[in-house]
């Protein structure tokens, strides 16, 4: 009708019939307008619309439409009266304007959107800085509160062994947090994208023995056992590769009991890469977290109360393997224990 003519008039109403309700439209308009083969949408309304019926008089014509409602709607005279009020409050509309104002809305939605994420970028830039001055400002103070216990624990003169075990403990807690501002740090270097690499040829077994043998010393009560395949060179920053073991070797140990065992292998994956797996009989892990794992502060729920943390190792860690082109995966079963792998490259 829209196409023929703007003087065509549409009625829209429930019908009752005793307690079955239809939605019945009736279009009447000029009586010399007849249609024809390019009409399609009125033979495809012919064919949609269970009950289609024309009237011819000399006039008008009309068409009358009508659909049953199902029962299980329970149309009630409430819903009926909202219904009513609906067609009776709503302008009649052609269709090239409802898509006038429905691109009006989208542009004015769009406007706000862009508005909304320039608003968030910003607060995201002054948050990434404000964690970078932050843990610049505190890793200062830690360095020298590390230096002075150190200092103490070193002196020549007497100090009583109760003393000398609470600056090893003072010693402790300071890598501690030296570790999480480092964490922080290393965050707002990959925010800002300048998280920078030392590349270096390195023999794998000899670095992997060595930080092994450093983990066993901070984990003394987990039994480290190792099965590398043949020396082979790697091509890696060290500085950021010990990282990424301190990290992956430090959760083996803290999601499992003491007296259980963290295995460390080495396995070629093709002539270019070597996979290095970490397993732990530890208390493993659901599938959904396996999935969210190397996200930034992710935690498993099942550890937020038990075991501290704040989600930054595994982020970075994944950072620093992508970085060296290499991949990271982990495998685990609940209650079983998890085995956490990652390629390096081999240096040519
Ligand atoms: P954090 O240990 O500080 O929480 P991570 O990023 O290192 O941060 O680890 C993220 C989460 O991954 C942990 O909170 C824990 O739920 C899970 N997770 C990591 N390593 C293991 C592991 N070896 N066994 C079981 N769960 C682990």
């Amino acid at each position: 009708m829209i196409e023929h003519t703007d003087k065509s008039i549409l009625y829209i109403g429930l019908v009752q019939n005793e307690m079955r309700y239809s939605l019945m439209a009736t279009v009447s308009f000029d009586p010399d307008i007849r249609f024809t083969s390019a009409d399609t949408g009125f033979y495809y309304a012919q064919k949609l619309v269970p009950e289609f019926e024309i009237i011819e008089t000399s006039t008008a014509n009309t068409i009358i439409m009508k659909i049953g409602l199902p029962k299980y709607l329970k149309l009630n005279p409430g819903m009926i009266g909202t219904f009513k009020k609906q067609f009776e409050e709503e302008e009649p509309i052609n269709a090239y304007e409802e898509i006038k104002q429905r691109n009006a809305k989208l542009n004015h939605l769009s406007t706000e959107k862009d508005e909304e994420l320039r608003r968030s970028k910003l607060v995201n830039e002054k948050k990434t800085e404000f964690i970078s001055i932050a843990s610049h400002e505190l890793k200062t103070p830690i360095t020298v509160l590390k230096a002075y216990t150190q200092m103490a624990k070193s002196t020549k003169e007497t100090i009583s062994s109760n003393l000398l075990e609470l600056l090893s403990k003072i010693d402790l807690q300071s890598n501690k947090l030296l570790t999480l501002v480092q964490q922080l740090l290393d965050i707002s270097k990959i925010e800002n994208g300048n998280l920078q690499y030392h590349m270096l040829n390195v023999r794998l077994n000899g670095f992997l023995t060595k930080q092994v043998a450093v983990m066993q010393h901070i984990l003394p009560h987990h039994e480290f056992v190792t099965n590398y395949c043949d020396e082979l060179t790697v091509l890696i920053d060290e500085l950021r590769m010990e990282q990424v073991l301190a990290n992956l070797l430090g959760n083996a140990g803290k999601y499992s009991d003491k007296h259980t065992r963290i295995l460390v292998e080495t396995e070629m994956s093709d002539n270019k890469q070597v996979t290095i797996r970490i397993s732990d009989q530890g208390r493993g892990m659901t599938k959904e977290t396996m999935t969210s794992i190397f996200e930034k502060f992710y935690r498993a729920k099942d550890v937020l109360k038990s075991h501290t943390g704040l989600g930054m190792g595994l982020y970075i860690t994944s950072k620093i393997v992508t970085d060296h082109k290499g991949k990271i995966w982990v495998e685990s079963e609940e209650g079983v224990g998890s085995s956490f792998c990652f390629t390096v490259p081999l240096a040519f």
